[in-house]
């Protein structure tokens, strides 16, 4: 039997203001690596035809055109910060495509937020025409969508509690400072790790490039790369000072693996 394929791409590697910062002048922001240009964070995985979009950044629109993603069968949420959903609007377009509602997926407490949040996606009310046609799910256990076994990764983002994800040998956790024993026991034989590594700086709900390189090492994926990246990071300079099979990633950025 052929093994079948799994690729993920990251559609944003950036922090919360997206690199360049408006109005800042320094060398990252300035820079002409397009490495170094940042969209806000979101990720893309595919699989047997089917595109499962790992929240909806507010660059949805711009990472999607650049990728040319032309249809989303269903959106992972990893939680609620404006950073990693206030792009939701934008998966009218692809609604509008497939003329069929999106599921999606995510924590009781981020899809209690969803409703809340964009109440007029929800409330029959108040809606205006042309809004997103959406059914939400919470999981916290492992589940399947389309044949693929997704196993959600509990992890703590200063207080809040946040769900990485993994699916088969590729485990995508962003805006994280703390990783439960019990979830790095659902870590193991790893190809891919993409995890937070927002800056050289410490931060108080984000790890810091030094405690993501060591808590890469104890996951020990056979590669990571770091992404919810500040301007403090500069890639040319900084991806080749990591230790071996560590990385800084990169908008675009793409990764195959194989499932038996
Ligand atoms: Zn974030
Ligand atoms: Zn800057
Ligand atoms: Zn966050």
């Amino acid at each position: 039997m052929t093994p079948a394929i799994l690729e993920i791409t990251i559609l944003g590697s950036g922090t919360s203001t997206g690199i360049p910062v408006i109005g800042c002048d320094c060398p990252v922001c300035s820079s002409t690596d397009p490495r170094n240009r940042r969209t806000r964070c979101s990720a893309l995985l595919k699989w047997q035809g089917r595109n499962i979009l790992i929240d909806t950044s507010p660059d949805l629109r711009l990472q999607a055109l650049r990728e040319k993603i032309r249809h989303i069968d269903a959106v992972l949420y990893t939680h609620s910060h404006a950073d990693h959903m206030h792009g939701i609007d934008d998966l009218r377009s692809f609604n509008l495509h497939s003329g069929k509602p999106i599921p999606v997926y995510g924590s009781s407490g981020t899809m209690e937020r969803v409703r809340n949040t964009f109440s007029y996606i929800f409330n029959e009310l108040d809606q205006p025409g042309y809004i997103p046609q959406l059914n939400l799910y919470s999981v916290e256990t492992p589940f399947e969508l389309f044949d693929l076994r997704i196993t959600p990764i509990p992890l703590y983002h200063g207080h809040l509690q946040v769900l990485g994800y993994r699916c088969g040998q590729i485990a995508y956790l962003t805006d994280c400072n703390l990783i439960p024993d019990s979830s790095l026991a659902l870590l193991k034989d790893l190809e891919l790790l993409v995890l937070d590594g927002l800056r050289f700086k410490p931060h108080k709900t984000h790890f810091n490039i030094e405690e993501a390189v060591a808590m890469a090492q104890k996951i020990g994926a056979r590669q990571t790369w770091l992404t919810h990246l500040s301007h403090e990071v500069d890639h040319p300079r900084h991806d080749s000072q990591l230790p071996a099979g560590i990385h800084l990633a990169y908008d675009g950025q793409q990764f195959t693996s194989f499932l038996p």
